[in-house]
């Protein structure tokens, strides 16, 4: 094809293709994750004026950032996790893997009834036996619905008795994610790629320790899975280009 980016220019100009923002808005109001003492938590966004057309700064404003890595819409790599510590940091990652095609595994409904709903082994074959094996190399998305809860901290990051009420997958599919299909990683809507529970899983957090321990990549906090079809989507993903970094904040885009 000498004219593909032609045709994908010609595309977008059309419509034909969309670019569908997959990103959360981030401010000071984005929901961070919650762990339990005596664990380190990640700060949310906030900002510190530099100047405002002012004295500081008479034609010109601008601002200092604080936020953690894994604050609001971001990328794992795999050093965020101890299975991972001998991989890529974030700055390390192949250009060629934040530009891949996307897999949306859709149990919004499943999770509408349960929300601490797990992802199974056999959920991620009845997808493929509908819509074809997962590539090698593609992203897989698991889409909840939970995006719908965005903007609201509590419902987010749906805290409960017994700990976060969220969706994720089971030890055996974060197990499968991470060895079987040559992923190049997995993303969410929720505020880890791993369930709510999944810190009395055995291993606890199963999706970060299979994910990041065999060299995929996690997304989460993102939007509009829903305007995704099953398969045939490109997915642009970039974060900051982070010299040792664990992980940042991405924009996250799907050209549909
Ligand atoms: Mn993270």
């Amino acid at each position: 094809m000498p004219n593909a980016i032609a045709a994908l220019l010609q595309g977008l100009a059309s419509g034909a293709v969309r670019v569908v923002d997959l990103t959360q808005p981030l401010s000071e109001q984005t929901p961070v994750l919650q762990l339990p003492p005596p664990f380190a938590n990640t700060p949310p966004l906030s900002r510190r004026t530099l100047s405002r057309y002012d004295e500081a700064g008479p034609a010109w404003a601008w601002d200092v950032l604080e936020l953690g890595e894994h604050t609001g819409t971001h990328f794992d790599a795999p050093i965020h996790w101890i299975s991972g510590q001998e991989g890529e940091d974030v700055a390390s990652v192949a250009p060629t893997k934040l530009v891949a095609p996307a897999v949306v595994i859709d149990r919004s409904a499943e999770v509408a009834d349960d929300p601490g709903y797990l992802l199974t082994v056999a959920e991620i074959e009845r997808h493929e036996a509908e819509h074809g094996e997962i590539a090698p190399g593609s992203w897989v998305l698991l889409r909840s619905g939970w995006d719908a809860r965005a903007q609201d901290a509590e419902a987010f990051l749906n805290a409960g008795p017994e700990g976060p009420v969220t969706p994720g997958p089971d030890v055996e599919a974060a197990r499968w994610l991470g060895t079987q299909r040559g992923i190049v990683g997995y993303g969410v809507e929720t505020v880890g790629t791993d369930a709510g529970a999944a810190g009395g899983f055995d291993p606890p957090f199963p999706a970060h320790a299979f994910l990041m321990g065999n060299g995929r990549y996690g997304l989460t906090q993102l939007a509009n899975l829903a305007q995704l079809p099953p398969t045939g989507a490109l997915l642009i993903v970039a974060p900051l280009k982070l010299v040792g970094g664990t992980g940042s904040p991405a924009r996250v885009l799907a050209l549909v």
